[in-house]
């Protein structure tokens, strides 16, 4: 029913408009909005070896012209802050204000969020942000990253893709920066990274150069040749005010630098720049007791917890291989061997 309004929204938006002026609507799947406009809609995933899916899009169509920005969340279906800053975000755009256009998705993994399974697409167990540019003829969720590569990539100038701490992370907020040698490129992702303000930034090196093999969301859209940042904040299914204002006023600061918005960015000053992310694995099953918190800087050798088996005896006693901030730590009491215990985050030396 809802949808059904939907299309007879759509046809009638565009149906007075002339040859002339065809070209001022912008379509994503099903959301068409002319300028001045706001359209939802869906990228319709076709069945193939398995079922199909709809993902929800909206298009906010400024009222001037200009760049287009696409603010992608919910790869991981359980990262429940990014998500519901998409929603905001949505309410929040008008497109009175906006110059350019903004394409939001907030869900990609509907199937995550539906059944509640963090980390992975259950319909073919791959997560959504390893399998870009995605393939017609994949599993779901390649398919869905294929469709997500020809509808929201190639037609965007900047990407941000917004995670968090999944279900099982406990995670403090910080967001990647990946230079990619082209130098303007990476002078507007510099930009854009600083202005979201988030106070950690990973510098991510050492990713896939290869447009036919990217793998992750913000990386397809880098080897496009188009600036592009991933931020996270939230942790372990919870939706905080202050993740949420970080997501929602960072994505509005960034459209202020991008002059997408009207008014003055805030730039973070001096953010801890992380130069590398160290894995402590859980190497057997058992209770997993945290020392440590999100966001706790430690020492190397630092003890991040304890590990009993089921009779309360301490079977292992993780500890931090490196110096570093613990950008997240296991919000749960299972572990198991080849379990994620905690990331540290190792401060560069000297901002990039
Ligand atoms: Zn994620």
């Amino acid at each position: 029913m809802l949808r059904m309004q939907r299309v007879l929204m759509a046809l009638a938006i565009a149906a007075p408009l002339s040859s002339a002026t065809a070209q001022t609507t912008m379509m994503v799947g099903t959301a068409s909005a002319a300028e001045g406009q706001k359209a939802t809609g869906y990228l319709e995933v076709p069945a193939g070896v398995d079922g199909p899916t709809s993902i929800p899009v909206v298009v906010v169509h400024g009222a001037k012209p200009g760049k287009v920005l696409a603010l992608v969340s919910g790869a991981h279906g359980t990262e429940y802050a990014s998500i519901i800053a998409i929603e905001k975000l949505i309410e929040r755009l008008d497109p009175a204000e906006v110059t350019g256009t903004v394409i939001l998705v907030p869900l990609v993994n509907i199937a995550s969020f539906e059944q509640k399974i963090p980390h992975v697409n259950p319909v073919d167990g791959k997560s959504m942000n390893r399998f870009y540019p995605g393939k017609a003829d994949g599993t779901q969720t390649e398919r869905a990253s294929y469709l997500i590569t020809k509808e929201i990539v190639d037609r965007c100038d900047y990407l941000i893709d917004y995670h968090g701490g999944d279900l099982d992370e406990s995670l403090r907020p910080y967001a990647y920066w990946a230079p990619t040698g082209r130098e303007e490129q990476d002078r507007i992702s510099k930009q854009m990274v600083l202005a979201f303000g988030l106070d950690h930034i990973i510098i991510w090196r050492e990713r896939p150069s290869d447009p036919s093999a990217s793998r992750y969301l913000d990386n397809t859209a880098a080897v496009r040749g188009k600036p592009s940042i991933v931020v996270e904040a939230g942790h372990a299914g919870t939706v905080e005010t202050d993740d949420l204002a970080l997501l929602v006023n960072g994505t509005l600061s960034t459209m202020r630098a991008l002059k997408m918005l009207p008014g003055e960015p805030h730039p973070i000053e001096n953010p801890v720049w992380i130069e590398k992310i160290v894995d402590v694995m859980g190497e057997q099953l058992g209770i997993f007791y945290p020392a440590v918190k999100r966001g706790t800087y430690v020492e190397a050798g630092m003890k991040l917890g304890k590990v009993t088996d089921f009779f309360g005896k301490t079977i292992s006693e993780p500890r931090a291989p490196v110096a570093g901030v613990i950008l997240h730590v296991d919000a749960l009491p299972t572990v198991k061997k080849g379990d994620n215990i905690a990331n540290i985050g190792v401060v560069a030396a000297k901002a990039p």
